[in-house]
């Protein structure tokens, strides 16, 4: 079955009690049973909901994977699976991380007693560098954010193979429609359902996917008995949000496309972040591993001073300043203040984020708009 018919088709069912197209929200915390055990597959909802299962059935499917796991939100998803780590146990991950990870990381389970080296992940002898005979965990996430460099998932897989250890690629920015890591010798595919999965900016939520039947248990005893787990009504607006995912990043990178070549031309731009261009310096590898280029756009104005950026910021009409992204709106951003702030300014400046760069998340409006905009904000 072809990608668009999946995000429609794949893992729901009418409801056999009514015939319902759409998935029914269950919401319900407990099921009744006819005699002590004797029950139809759900007995509480933090272990089972039939509204999370069509869900999770329906993401499995898009990453061509086996199983898949939601979450109350993408850091619940990264939390368990870190939990299969134990005290004294390695991870190597890429120096441009998300926010929120760096943070879990380093804040939370560094003081667990398990070691990170983060290192710059485009260049594949960095992490050959970092593994020991103690790494368990390599932890990838490409294009990265916000500098949207790209990692090669195939040769990460064949480090981590080598090493002994498991692949997680965190895929927010990609979606299954760009890139599906499982087929890339990933062992975990994590997404933060929040962004262009759910699509719509009105949810937050979490997703792990997986192969490997006995990762899958280890993660869902997990998933279970700490408890991380979304309602009912936040997996019905993710299904709702996947059923149309291959338009909207259709769309999401044509106006991606666009929106970079503009910016690429302005005299006041200095440069412009896209794995879409030829002169990207990792453009070969997203041609290899990704069907199209996205819509993540970050760029830095000329003489790089953080005021002109942020007087840039507050004079966007269409690119809304928030926290977040890949939803059907345009979002703008200042990364060093914003999603990154958590990173300290040291470890920013040595990943190259600088003080001026300002992050888009183009969405699916006219284009003609959005360039509109963007001339009378940079003027
Ligand atoms: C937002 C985000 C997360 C965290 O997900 P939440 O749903 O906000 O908890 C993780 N990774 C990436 C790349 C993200 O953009």
């Amino acid at each position: 079955m072809k990608f668009g018919t999946k995000a429609i088709h794949a893992g729901v069912h009418p409801d056999p009690t009514t015939g319902a197209i759409m998935t029914p929200i269950y919401q319900t915390s407990t099921y009744v049973q006819r005699s002590p055990g004797d029950h139809k597959g759900f007995e509480y909802s933090r272990t089972h909901n039939p509204t999370r299962t069509q869900l999770q059935d329906a993401l499995a499917a898009l990453d061509n994977g086996k199983h898949g796991l939601a979450f109350a939100s993408g850091m619940a998803a990264i939390d368990c699976i870190v939990k299969l780590l134990q005290p004294g146990d390695e991870v190597i991950s890429t120096n441009d991380l998300y926010g929120g990870s760096y943070r879990l990381f380093t804040k939370v389970y560094a003081t667990y007693g398990i070691k990170f080296h983060f290192v710059p992940m485009h260049d594949m002898t960095a992490v050959e560098a970092a593994v020991t005979d103690k790494t368990k965990l390599i932890w990838v996430e490409t294009p990265t954010n916000p500098l949207l460099n790209v990692i090669d998932i195939a040769a990460a897989s064949a480090v981590a193979k080598k090493a002994g250890a498991l692949l997680v690629v965190d895929n927010t920015f990609s979606t299954p429609y760009l890139q599906t890591p499982l087929e890339l010798g990933a062992d975990m595919v994590m997404y933060s359902l929040t962004k262009y999965m759910a699509g719509h900016s009105d949810t937050v939520m979490g997703a792990v996917v997986v192969n490997d039947d006995e990762l899958h248990e280890r993660l869902s005893f997990f998933q279970n008995a700490c408890g991380g787990t979304p309602g009912p009504q936040d997996c019905f607006l993710v299904l709702r949000g996947l059923k149309t995912l291959h338009i909207r990043m259709q769309r999401h990178c044509e106006n991606g496309r666009k929106v970079a070549e503009y910016l690429k031309a302005h005299p006041k731009v200095e440069k412009v972040f896209w794995p879409g261009f030829a002169d990207h310096p990792n453009h070969d590898v997203a041609a290899k591993q990704m069907n199209d280029f996205g819509g993540m756009i970050s760029f830095v104005l000329q003489g790089d001073r953080k005021e002109d950026a942020i007087a840039v910021l507050e004079k966007f009409q269409l690119f809304s300043l928030a926290e977040s992204l890949g939803g059907v709106e345009s979002l703008s951003g200042h990364p060093a203040t914003m999603t990154h702030a958590s990173i300290p300014a040291e470890a920013r400046k040595a990943a190259g984020l600088s003080d001026s760069l300002i992050r888009l998340s183009v969405g699916i409006e006219d284009a003609e708009d959005l360039i509109e905009d963007l001339k009378q904000a940079i003027g």
